[in-house]
């Protein structure tokens, strides 16, 4: 299962396919991280350098975090697709193809003046989400989107 938490500021990816379980995140933060709630984690529980320094202590990789730069990413359900924008540009995307429960995920694309801000794995992580919520297969085809889901 994948999910990503955001405020403002930062988003939280979580994949509890590679969750050890080993609670660091539970005892670094416990405003934030808390099992017995559902969500487990509530963004808005601390500060985000608490937040980002207890996420770098996940054994597991489980969780990771990226500042947002201003940027939203909005799931486009007719067209199938994550859209990444910076005010009203586009700068990035996610498309897949739905057939019937199979989502595959066949392009990660985001305008090379916006690299290195971890957008496409905020595009990717939606649409897996938007998919999983859903009940669906997620099938990753394009490269981008197998290595964030490996
Ligand atoms: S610290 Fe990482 S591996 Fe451990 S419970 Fe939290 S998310 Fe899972």
């Amino acid at each position: 299962m994948h999910r990503m938490y955001e405020n403002e500021d930062i988003t939280i990816f979580w994949d509890s396919d590679k969750c050890g379980h080993a609670k660091k995140c539970v005892g670094g933060s416990p405003t934030v991280f808390d099992i017995t709630k559902k969500p487990w984690i509530n963004i808005d529980g601390a500060p985000n350098a608490e937040i980002w320094q207890t996420i770098g202590e996940c054994p597991s990789g489980a969780l990771s975090c990226v500042y947002n730069h201003g940027i939203r990413i909005e799931f486009d359900e007719e067209g199938g697709r994550s859209v990444a924008f910076d005010g009203e540009k586009q700068v990035g995307e996610c498309d897949c193809r739905i057939e019937g429960d199979n989502w595959t995920i066949v392009h990660t694309e985001v305008d090379p003046e916006y690299s290195g801000k971890g957008i496409a794995k905020r595009l990717v992580f939606k649409l897996t989400e938007e998919a999983e919520r859903r009940k669906k297969n997620v099938i990753p085809v394009c490269s981008y989107a197998v290595k964030v889901l490996s």
